[in-house]
Parts: C-alpha cells; sequence; structure tokens
C-alpha cells in the first residue's frame, strides 16, 4: 500500500470508529515530508466530522504570576531564574469577575484561571473558591482551572463549585521529564489527573514541544495523551524566555508541528485540541493551518507572561478560513 492509500485507510478507519493502533500511529507519525499536506487534510475531515466547524477560543487569567518553587526548565515562572518577570499574589474576586466579563464580551467561551505554584495552600485555595464562586455567580462562561498539583478534597471542591475542565499538562515524554524538571517527577503530574478524573471533573492536559525532545519522545507523549483520552489536549510550542536554561534552544520546524497536531486528531477524534502558547511566536501564520489540520481552538488575547494577538483579529482569522466561533 502507497502512503497516500495509507493516509486515506488510516482516515477511513478512524470516521468509522474502528480508531488506529499505534503501529499505524507511529507510522503516519513518521510519513515522509512529501504526505503532509494530505496527512492534515485527513485530520482536518477527521476533526469536521467529529466536532463541526467550531473553533473553541479559550482566555487565560494568570491569577498567581511568578517565584515558583519548581524548576520547570522553559518556565519563565520559576524562582529559580531570573527573567524579571513580574511578581503578583492572587487579584480579588472582582477583579477577576470583571476580567473574565471582558473575555466573554471579546468572544470568548472559556476562562482559565491559571497560578504560577506547585500546588495551592490551603489559604490559597480558600481564595481562588471564592474567586469562582463570584465568576458563576456573575459572568455566564465556562470556567477551568489549573492550579498545580490538587488533593482529593481540593478536586471534590472545584466539582462542586462547577469548575468544567482542570488543566494539568504532562509537558512532555516521560522519558524526557528528568531533563526539564528535578523538582517533581512526572508520576506526580499524572496523579493529579487521576485525582481530578476521580473527582469528576474533564480533564484538559498535554505539554509543550520545542523542548530539544526527539520526534520519538514527541510521539511517546502523544500515545500517552491518547490513552489518558482526556476531553481537551492543549498543546503549547515552546517561548524560549530570556533567562531560562531553555533560552537559546532552536525552534522546532513548521513541519513537526503539523505531524504532532495531525496525530493527535487521528487518536483523540472527539478531543478539543487546543494550539496553546507559542502559537503567534511559532507560526507565522497564527494558526490558520493547523485549525486546518486536527487543532480545534485556541488561546486568545495572550498568555501567562506574554502578549498575543488581539480577540478581534484572531475572530477575523476563524472566520477567513470558513470557521465558526
Ligand atoms: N503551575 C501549574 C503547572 O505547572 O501545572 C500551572 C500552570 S503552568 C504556569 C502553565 C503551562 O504553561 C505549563 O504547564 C506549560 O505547559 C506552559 N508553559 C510554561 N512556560 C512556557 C513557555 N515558555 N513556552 C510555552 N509554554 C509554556
Ligand atoms: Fe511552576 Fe508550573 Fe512554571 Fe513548573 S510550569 S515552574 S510548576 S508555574
Amino acid at each position: 500500500m502507497d502512503v497516500n492509500e495509507f493516509i486515506q485507510e488510516s482516515k477511513e478507519n478512524v470516521l468509522s470508529g474502528v480508531g488506529i493502533t499505534s503501529e499505524d500511529a507511529t507510522k503516519l507519525f513518521n510519513i515522509p515530508e512529501e504526505f503532509l499536506s494530505e496527512l492534515g487534510r485527513a485530520a482536518n475531515q477527521i476533526t469536521r466530522e467529529f466536532n463541526g466547524n467550531k473553533v473553541d477560543v479559550e482566555q487565560l487569567n494568570n491569577i498567581k504570576k511568578n517565584s515558583c518553587s519548581e524548576d520547570c526548565s522553559f518556565c519563565g515562572q520559576s524562582a529559580f531564574f531570573d527573567t524579571k518577570i513580574e511578581t503578583y499574589q492572587l487579584p480579588s474576586p472582582q477583579e477577576v469577575v470583571t476580567r473574565a466579563k471582558k473575555a466573554k464580551d471579546e468572544g470568548a467561551e472559556s476562562y482559565c484561571l491559571v497560578a504560577a505554584w506547585r500546588e495551592p495552600s490551603p489559604n490559597d485555595f480558600d481564595k481562588v473558591c471564592q474567586i469562582i464562586e463570584q465568576v458563576n455567580e456573575q459572568v455566564d462562561i465556562s470556567l477551568e482551572c489549573s492550579l498545580g498539583f490538587l488533593s482529593e478534597p481540593q478536586a471534590k471542591k472545584l466539582k462542586e463549585l462547577h469548575v468544567k475542565r482542570y488543566n494539568h499538562n504532562l509537558e512532555t515524554a516521560k522519558s524526557k521529564f528528568s531533563e526539564i524538571c528535578t523538582t517533581h517527577t512526572y508520576e506526580d503530574r499524572m496523579k493529579t489527573l487521576q485525582i481530578a478524573r476521580n473527582a469528576g471533573l474533564e480533564l484538559c492536559t498535554g505539554g509543550i514541544i520545542g523542548l530539544g525532545e526527539t520526534r520519538k519522545q514527541r510521539l511517546e507523549l502523544v500515545l500517552e495523551l491518547a490513552s489518558i483520552y482526556p476531553e481537551e489536549v492543549t498543546i503549547n510550542i515552546l517561548v524560549p524566555v530570556p533567562g531560562t536554561p531553555l533560552e537559546l534552544q532552536t525552534p522546532l520546524e513548521k513541519s513537526e508541528i503539523i505531524r504532532m497536531f495531525s496525530i493527535i486528531r487521528f487518536l483523540l477524534p472527539e478531543s478539543m485540541i487546543k494550539i496553546s502558547g507559542g502559537r503567534e511566536t511559532n507560526l507565522d501564520d497564527s494558526g490558520e493551518e493547523l485549525l486546518q489540520s486536527g487543532a480545534n481552538g485556541i488561546i486568545t488575547s495572550g498568555y501567562l507572561t506574554m502578549g498575543g494577538n488581539e480577540a478581534k483579529k484572531d475572530i477575523n482569522m476563524i472566520k477567513k478560513i470558513g470557521l465558526e466561533i
């Protein structure tokens, strides 16, 4: 069977619900460069079939910034690195309500509260709960959280407060993890995902590509994500932050990024697949091609420590390629 036939057969297997094996995924992940656009097109057909034309537009709110106790080598918010990023503690519930309302007015459907810490202290967790209660009361927006490691009672509390989805990234392949972080383990991250799922929260997980991992390690991460089957996969493309150990990291080729998104779609046809940090810095088209090669979500209006496209610009881009918000 030639490569094009293999792509089409794999696509039909996904569309009919049979799915593909990890061997097929490995073959697809390594197809020669000249077949990449065909792979992207097939991933796009799977996306449209299972998810329609809608693109999820999300905004983030970094509710606690910088001075994190962990040493994740890509992260500008780690206290281990001198990155000159401003530091702030939790804002008042009313401040978050105002920002969530603005996000909603700008077209965002989901709003994620993110905190740069290893895990919430009991006191900080109580404050985050007060913020969530106020946003729930005053803004009609789907609320998500990314608060680091969770205990079982904390996860249950978030569920009680109607948090829809919990984000916690595996970051990279298990075989690479100890090179990018020494203050916690891959298993620690897996444990929080399990706790969140057991509490009934939907899962959002993924990682960062372009950390110097091999293609084989990117595939390792993809297969792990497929085995978890999260409701949402979030893929960041490294933004090298001055002052971090990865500040001089060579950017990934766009073709590697397309491989990644396309194969995730083949393996997780129904999940939301979001292009997260690094979209504007690593992709000269702001993600247009990826939104037609498997992805169906973006983060708009900036990230945790960096600016991004204005919501209006992103929404115009989505409409221009015939998709909807
Ligand atoms: N501290 C919590 C944690 O680690 O789970 C909360 C979220 S953490 C601040 C948010 C995510 O941003 C990380 O998991 C990582 O995937 C992504 N991220 C951090 N630095 C990045 C960078 N320089 N480029 C791209 N993505 C990055
Ligand atoms: Fe801390 Fe999260 Fe950044 Fe790691 S990724 S240093 S845990 S904020």
